[in-house]
């Protein structure tokens, strides 16, 4: 497709590129790199009135739009339209006095936690610095402070957002109210958020880290989990991750090729007490390497030590509804140290307590009821299609069948196909989101991608 953009290039700051210019291909690559993203223009906006051109100019040219910041969420292949790239509202103020960020689209959660930091103060954030925090925001969001705070969606107190018709608009309680409603969980299809402001919690310090058990340990210490898992004090956040670590020299010697069993521990409480309650889990088996212990809140992404660089990655996941010992060797079959599962990582994330409760309001996020999410990845070679690793992921669907839940949550469906798309929410959710979409983007530019 041939487009005029000249006079679109005299109308916005950020640079407007087409596919051939210098610099498209850095502008649109995504963290994930498998994904394909080849859009007829992309406008990497640097204010708020560049949005608002960019919408304008896609809406008048017939351009479906899309919306990347980090590209944590890319997938499959993105081609054509008009892409905005949002790098470039990079702002983040904090009031620390109102304990609240004001954040600009561009922003990942590593700069949201070190600029909190500074305060004594924390966001909810996901596993990951790296991952954008509207993005995040915008799916709902469970991370290492899942129980003890809930969804980060439950965080957000405001956004301004560029609606299909180019107008800005304030999404909170008491503007906007459907809107606000929709965009804490239901993530795409409403507009182009600009900026969100997000109640911070005064926390400098958790009891937290992993412990590290080797092969021999897994099914051990996955069984011993999921029973302290059923009576686990309700503040402290745990998951485990069955990974598959590659020789490289980074890695400390009994990790360095080796498969291991990472059990995640978040307390954000009193380390005395958090060091008591991380007791049961240290003695399930002997710990390979331990990193629990007092930690500053701005080091939060070493709980789960996540990749920060792009890679050409796949990755899935679905939530579960429970999760027992016949659960654990339907598991341990899949992903145990005698399997050869193609992913690196398969991950148990325990949910409950602050995730099960609903804003005053409520919120469109999906998923409240379940008790664990379960999220694979796998990395892209030569020899492992993303295909093979989809078939892999649909006959673990099959065995993991009895404990699967129905809804899932955004952040979670990798791959929000059209089909799988409604299944990230309960039925009346959807409709209403649904609606509400339709409200605000009457013609369907927004891409749900
Ligand atoms: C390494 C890694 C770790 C992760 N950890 C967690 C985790 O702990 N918990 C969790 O819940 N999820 C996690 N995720 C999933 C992640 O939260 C989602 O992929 C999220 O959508 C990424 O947002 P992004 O802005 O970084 O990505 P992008 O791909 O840039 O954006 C994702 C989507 O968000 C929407 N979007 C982004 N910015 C805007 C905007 N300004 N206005 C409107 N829509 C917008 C668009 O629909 C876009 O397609 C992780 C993903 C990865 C790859």
């Amino acid at each position: 497709m041939t487009l005029d953009v000249t006079v679109l290039r005299t109308e916005v700051a950020g640079p407007v590129l087409v596919p051939g210019d210098d610099g498209f291909g850095a502008e649109v690559t995504p963290f994930m790199l498998a994904a394909t993203v080849h859009p007829d223009v992309v406008v990497g906006v640097a204010s708020e009135a560049d949005v608002q051109q960019a919408v304008l100019f896609a809406s008048r040219n017939g351009l479906h739009v899309h919306i990347q910041s980090t590209g944590h969420a890319a997938h499959g292949t993105l081609s054509g339209g008009l892409l905005i790239t949002t790098r470039r509202l990079d702002t983040v103020v904090i009031d620390p006095v109102a304990g609240i960020a004001t954040i600009g689209a561009g922003v990942r959660w590593s700069a949201v936690i070190a600029a909190a930091g500074e305060h004594g103060l924390t966001a909810i954030t996901g596993s990951s610095g790296s991952v954008g925090a509207i993005g995040y925001t915008l799916g709902g969001g469970l991370g290492p402070y899942a129980r003890s705070h809930g969804f980060s969606s439950d965080f957000a107190i405001s956004f301004r957002i560029v609606t299909a018709d180019g107008e800005l608009k304030v999404a909170s309680a008491t503007e906007n109210p459907d809107l606000f409603w929709a965009l804490r969980g239901g993530r795409a299809g409403f507009g182009v958020v600009t900026e969100l402001t997000f109640a911070l919690v005064p926390l400098a310090e958790i009891y937290g880290g992993s412990l590290f058990f080797a092969a021999e340990h897994i099914d051990t210490v996955l069984t011993g989990w999921l029973d302290w898992c059923a009576t686990a004090d309700p503040e402290v956040s745990t998951s485990i991750a069955i990974i598959r670590f590659p020789p490289i020299d980074e890695l400390p010697p009994p990790l360095r090729g080796a498969t291991a069993l990472a059990l995640r521990f978040v307390y954000p409480g009193e380390i005395d007490e958090g060091s008591r309650l991380a007791e049961p889990l240290r003695a399930l088996a002997p710990v390979l390497i331990d990193t629990l212990g007092a930690m500053p809140t701005t080091k939060i992404a070493l709980v789960h030590n996540d990749p920060d660089r792009p890679a050409p990655a796949w990755v899935d996941g679905v939530m579960l509804t429970s999760a027992d010992a016949e659960f654990a060797g339907a598991f341990l079959a899949r992903f145990g140290a005698d399997a050869h599962p193609p992913v690196v990582s398969a991950e148990l994330r325990h949910l409950g307590n602050r995730t099960a409760i609903d804003v005053e309001g409520g919120s469109s996020v999906g998923g409240r009821g379940n008790a664990f999410t379960l999220g694979l990845v796998g990395v892209l070679t030569p020899d492992v299609s993303a295909q093979s690793f989809d078939a892999f992921w649909a006959a673990t669907l099959t065995s993991l069948a009895p404990w699967t839940s129905s809804q899932t949550t955004i952040n979670f469906a990798a791959h929000p196909s059209p089909e799988k798309y409604p299944s990230c929410w309960p039925k009346d959710t959807f409709e209403r989101l649904m609606s509400i979409a339709a409200e605000h983007d009457p013609q369907g530019i927004f891409s749900w991608r």
